[in-house]
């Protein structure tokens, strides 16, 4: 760790932003959603920012997203809360991919709880440390509320968690073994995010959900960062992000945003595609049709459970950073995705989650389309460990005490 505790180190927040009407919000207390209902972005003193930090003080530090903490919003030293996170590698796909070193997986599955929802969560409890808070609530597909249980845990909060009955039995176990009480609801996430929204005033407890609180994008936007440090403060030409409530998209075009406002990288930024589900494709329709929002998706299903989410509060953001920057949205079906993680896994030894194996198959499709080129430096994101996920089963067994036919081998 390169955080000295009890020490209150350089933030430069200066106030929260609605997304939506740009209305301005003091910083250091307790928001949710603006009063539009729409998320609340953090705002910085960037000029400030840029005098306190360089980027040869960076390289001195160690790995993990905390490096960055001139960039992110917790105050107190004493309030981060960490569970020893990584800088996750670049894996380039030298066998599978068109060119060398041109298709590049950011595995994110090797962070705390195995997955990118620890840098919203580690962010987000942070937060709620520093404000005061006791008791956290979400819904959940399984990562966030792993992330949010252990996260909560360790800074020795309550945190109530909410997933739909099919939720893999693996993150439902997790969450309770990290110290969350989960439920299983026969619903999905949007339903699940109803009971919390309702049980507040009843609970006291705070709502956690995606873009609801203004400091996962905080977390996430990291990614964004992180990757561009790793490329030598570059950006790559297209990246693929596997698109959910999309705060990961959200967070990283915030971040190369910040970074051109204080120099540290030009104005070229990476076209930005939104990786949905054929059953669950809310944001590829709206952005077909040409529409600023996502209404919800009907009967969402898809087995990459960590996109199954038929609605989205930051539909106008996702859809705006993917226009702005040039890229599109396309859905593939679960067929595709996991034909792809099997593929990479035999022929790359990379095991993807099957969100990750989303963003490979469309790649492909993409290449396939003329969408991409061969050129193109392209990332992939790999959100989770693919250990968390259902694999193929072997039937396959020796007998020890038979004679062995080693010709088989
Ligand atoms: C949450 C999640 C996503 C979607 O991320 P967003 O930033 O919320 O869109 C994708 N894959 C996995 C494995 C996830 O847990």
């Amino acid at each position: 760790m390169t955080i000295n505790s009890g020490q209150e180190f350089p933030t430069f927040v200066s106030h929260l932003e609605c997304s939506m009407s740009g209305e301005r919000f003091e910083p250091d207390t307790l928001h949710g959603l603006s009063p539009l209902g729409r998320p609340l972005l953090v705002r910085y003193d960037l000029e400030a920012l840029s005098k306190s930090v360089d980027k040869d003080m960076l390289a001195q530090r160690d790995g993990g997203f905390w490096r960055y903490r001139e960039f992110l919003p917790v105050r107190r030293t004493e309030n981060v809360v960490d569970l020893g996170e990584v800088t996750t590698p670049l894996v380039p796909l030298n066998r599978l991919g068109a060119k060398r070193d041109r298709v590049i997986v950011k595995d994110e599955g090797r962070l705390p709880t195995g997955s990118f929802k620890a840098r919203g969560l580690a962010l987000a409890v942070s937060m709620a440390k520093e404000l005061g808070l006791d008791h956290l609530a979400m819904p959940t597909n399984g990562n966030a509320g792993a992330a949010m249980a252990a996260y909560a845990s360790r800074a020795g909060m309550r945190a109530t968690i909410f997933c739909p009955e099919d939720t893999p039995d693996v993150n439902v176990r997790e969450i309770e073994l990290q110290g969350g009480t989960v439920y299983r609801v026969n619903g999905l996430i949007n339903d699940c995010g109803k009971i919390v929204g309702e049980g507040k005033e009843a609970t006291g407890w705070f709502d956690l959900s995606t873009l609801k609180e203004p400091y996962r994008i905080e977390g996430k936007k990291t990614m964004g960062i992180e990757l561009a440090e790793q490329l030598g403060w570059e950006v790559p030409d297209v990246i693929f992000y596997p698109t959910g409530g999309g705060t990961g998209l959200i967070g990283m075009w915030k971040a190369f945003d910040e970074l051109e406002r204080i120099g540290w990288i030009g104005s070229k930024r990476p076209r930005m595609v939104a990786v949905q589900a054929t059953g669950c494709a809310p944001i590829v329709r709206a952005w077909e049709a040409g529409e600023e929002h996502a209404p919800l998706w009907e009967n969402a299903h898809t087995f990459a459970a960590g996109i199954r989410v038929p609605v989205a509060v930051g539909d106008f953001l996702i859809i705006r950073a993917v226009r702005e920057s040039g890229g599109f949205a396309i859905a593939v079906d679960d067929d595709a995705i996991e034909e792809a993680r099997n593929r990479v896994s035999r022929e790359e030894g990379f095991l993807l989650c099957p969100e990750g194996a989303a963003t490979f198959t469309a790649y492909e499709q993409a290449l396939a389309s003329g969408q991409v080129s061969t050129d193109d430096q392209v990332v992939l994101y790999n959100c989770a460990t693919g250990l968390k996920y259902p694999m193929p089963p072997v039937a396959r067994d020796l007998d020890r005490h038979q004679p062995i036919d080693y010709s088989q081998f």
